[in-house]
């Protein structure tokens, strides 16, 4: 039987312009039917927003929280007519999707007050940071924003690895990414080939594809076709470059790196065929910072958010939702009604929340845990691993506790100084690095970096700015995180929502810890809020 999609594709009309013509036709009972028709429900709208008609004039959709979810929510809603109210706590726009640079304030609970002091031109996405080609609901939005983006280079092989904590020969020493991969590749397809070559493999490969596959593994693993040897590359470097002249002439060659060293070390555990989809290249960022964003969204909704305001109390009455607002300002509460609520609060904050949920929501909300998630950017006044070790932006990996990366900004390439991501680190770990003080997240970092750039880091470092994003009071956590259990019971539960309101964000998606989260689960529920309020 012919897919629905293939369909599409033999008769020229694209999923998006069928749906168009659907709603056209059938409103959006007759959108929805198709989708689910399809099996995709909305959730598979990815590309971009539903092609939602008719009209919302006269009704009103108060939208809890201005993050990127919840200003997708407002941005496409307005456009149909909808009086729309963007409740937010801060004072600015945003949500997470925030970027420090001179003058960015950031006080965590019961911490320091810090004061971003980069200079002019530096900063740190200290939240999100890429986003990766296959995000197209992000980049629908820099697109129709017109917000210019550059490469983010997510996977530099002349960047180093250093691990201390395994035994070997490769304890403590700095190897590029390019020296482990070539070698471990060539390593294996050396004894892949082999034993193919001496029949061990007979009973699995046929005698028709076993030259085949030799020929496969000689080329993947630059292995000497003569006697399947790995002797080295030239893709793992060089002892010394080549060059012009006699010297350095053709350049010296480098030995690989002990097979038993290599297994010992587990460097070759960092590397796959190919990322895993989140990960893959191309990875992008926008120019200037990943909160041009955020201000792409705010200078359209700007005039239909109330900030400073916290939402204490959201209350369902049946033909309409109120909900009671705290300016943080001057203390003073204010109530608000609207048709609908979309609410895009991050559970660990909303279940603080007096809601009037049902108990089974509630307890639905709790079983979603929330990711303790930090980092620190570094401003450095020499881009020394450029200039000293001709590594363009991309992770130095490194075992050292608290640390797992250090980034090196894929902006301003060849500038005079630079930021760099002096660590990202996670869960209990993160509960532990985020209990230090600010200087002393950052002499961790330093100290860190020092053992890979000896002599270089903490002379270069000028000035720092950390996150601990579970300490920060209306995230309370990097993102939502699902068990197994939790996504088939409650999952289902809270994207039903409950009377007159709508959960969405982030969390209530697949693609958590991204905003094609946050931005694909707005899409998704204005539909439903259109079709109810059409109804
Ligand atoms: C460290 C880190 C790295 C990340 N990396 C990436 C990345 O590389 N690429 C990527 O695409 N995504 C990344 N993400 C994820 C991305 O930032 C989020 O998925 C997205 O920004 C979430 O948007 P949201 O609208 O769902 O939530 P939020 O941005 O959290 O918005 C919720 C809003 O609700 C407001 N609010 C909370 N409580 C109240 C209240 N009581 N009253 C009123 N308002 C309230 C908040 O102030 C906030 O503005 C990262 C996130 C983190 C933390």
């Amino acid at each position: 039987m012919a897919s629905s999609s293939n369909i599409l594709k033999a008769s020229g009309t694209t999923r998006r312009e069928f749906l168009a013509r659907a709603m056209a036709v059938g409103g959006t009972g007759l959108l929805l039917a198709n989708m689910k028709a399809w099996g995709m429900d909305i959730a598979s709208l990815e590309e971009a927003p539903p092609p939602l008609q008719g009209s919302g004039k006269g009704k009103t959709v108060v939208v809890l929280g201005a993050g990127v979810g919840g200003m997708t929510a407002a941005y496409e809603l307005s456009k149909l007519g909808y009086t729309i109210h963007v409740i937010e706590a801060r004072h600015f726009a945003g949500g997470r999707c925030q970027t420090a640079r001179s003058g960015t304030v950031l006080e965590e609970l019961g911490g320091e007050k810090q004061v971003c002091t980069f200079d002019k031109g530096q900063y740190i996405n200290f939240g999100p940071w890429r986003i990766p080609f296959n995000h197209r609901s992000t980049l629908h939005y820099t697109k129709e924003f017109e917000i210019p983006l550059e490469l983010f280079n997510n996977d530099n092989d002349a960047a180093y690895v250093r691990f201390d904590q395994q035994p070997g020969a490769l304890a403590g020493k700095r190897v590029r990414a390019f020296e482990v991969k070539a070698d471990m590749r060539g390593y294996v397809d050396e004894l892949l080939a082999k034993s193919l070559q001496s029949g061990l493999m007979d009973q699995q490969v046929t005698a028709a594809d076993k030259q085949l596959l030799i020929d496969y593994l000689v080329n993947e693993g630059h292995l000497d076709n003569k006697d399947l040897r790995y002797r080295g590359t030239s893709g793992r470097g060089y002892q010394r470059n080549p060059g012009a002249g006699l010297v350095p002439g053709p350049g010296i060659p480098s030995d690989p790196l002990g097979f038993s060293d290599l297994l010992q070390s587990k460097m070759g555990l960092i590397y796959h065929s190919v990322h895993e989809f989140e990960q893959q290249a191309t990875m992008l960022q926008p120019v200037g910072g990943m909160d041009q964003i955020a201000k792409g969204f705010e200078k359209r909704v700007g005039r239909m958010i109330r900030y400073h305001s916290e939402v204490t109390q959201i209350r369902d009455l049946g033909d309409k939702v109120t909900v009671q607002v705290k300016d943080t300002v001057t203390g003073n509460t204010s109530s608000i009604s609207a048709d609908f609520c979309l609410c895009t609060i991050p559970l660990s904050v909303l279940r603080r929340i007096d809601t009037g949920f049902s108990d089974k929501f509630k307890a639905a909300m709790q079983t979603v845990a929330y990711a303790s998630v930090c980092k620190i950017g570094l401003q450095m006044k020499r881009r020394f691993w450029e200039e000293d070790h001709g590594i363009y932006g991309g992770h130095v990996l490194t075992d050292h506790m608290g640390i797992n990366l250090i980034s090196l900004p894929s902006s301003n390439w060849q500038g005079k100084k630079g930021t760099l991501l002096g660590y990202y680190n996670f869960d209990a770990v993160a509960a532990e690095i985020s209990a230090l003080s600010l200087a002393e997240r950052a002499d961790h970092a330093l100290t860190a970096g020092e053992k890979i750039f000896p002599g270089q880091y903490r002379a270069s470092f000028e000035s720092a700015f950390s996150v601990a994003w579970h300490r920060v009071k209306y995230n309370l956590g990097g993102w939502g995180t699902w068990s197994d259990e939790a996504r088939q019971n409650s999952y289902p539960v809270l994207f039903e929502g409950e009377g007159r309101m709508l959960l969405a964000g982030e969390h209530m998606s697949y693609l958590g810890g991204w905003q094609a989260g946050a931005i694909e689960s707005s899409w998704l529920q204005i539909a439903r809020i259109h079709q109810r309020l059409s109804a």
